[in-house]
Order: C-alpha cells, then sequence, then structure tokens
C-alpha cells in the first residue's frame, strides 16, 4: 500500500498591522498578526486543519509572538479589534520579550 501523506503550515496576514516596540531588534515597527493552520493531507488533499494558533510577528526582525488563542480568535474574526487592542497588544509583546529575551542572555 502506497500513501503520500504531509503536513503543511498555511499563514494568513489578518491586516491592519500595529505599530509596536520590539525590544529583540530595538525599532518601533509594524507587527502583523499572522493566523497560522497547520494542514494534514492525503495525496496532497488537505483532510485536516488544526486548530490554528496566532502570531504577532515583527515586521522587522521576524520574532514572532504567539497570542493566547482566544484573543486571536477574536481578533481575526473582528480586525477592527485589534487597533482598538493595540495599547494591549503592545504591552503583552513586552511582557513576551522581557522574560524571553532576559531569560536567552542568562543562558
Ligand atoms: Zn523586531
Amino acid at each position: 500500500m502506497f500513501f503520500l501523506a504531509g503536513m503543511d503550515k498555511k499563514y494568513e496576514p489578518i491586516e491592519p498591522p500595529i505599530s509596536c516596540h520590539c525590544s529583540f531588534c530595538g525599532v518601533n515597527r509594524e507587527w502583523v498578526l499572522y493566523k497560522e493552520t497547520e494542514l494534514a493531507s492525503l495525496f496532497f488533499i488537505t483532510i485536516w486543519r488544526f486548530t490554528p494558533d496566532y502570531l504577532l510577528v515583527c515586521g522587522s526582525c521576524q520574532y514572532p509572538m504567539k497570542l493566547p488563542r482566544e484573543l486571536g480568535k477574536q481578533l481575526a474574526l473582528d480586525s477592527s479589534q485589534i487597533t482598538a487592542k493595540q495599547d494591549e497588544l503592545a504591552s503583552l509583546v513586552a511582557e513576551h520579550q522581557k522574560v524571553n529575551i532576559t531569560t536567552n542572555r542568562e543562558s
């Protein structure tokens, strides 16, 4: 029996981008929200889509931050929320980078 199975990841940008400071590359940049969907295929036909993840990605260094799934879903469904929640998202990024970048430097 011969099966041609595969896994693939699909990224869909969700507009509009937000402006946010990146501690990793040290500049203010546009960050874009991406919906990441993992797909399983059989003979090049998608047979399964996994629950998507939502990532905010720095437009300069591509630093990715995974958002809580519920929040990401909300933003993807109603993209006007992205602008409305800009400050909240910016502080999430700041918190996330503070923890992760410090940890990386220490190790
Ligand atoms: Zn960056």
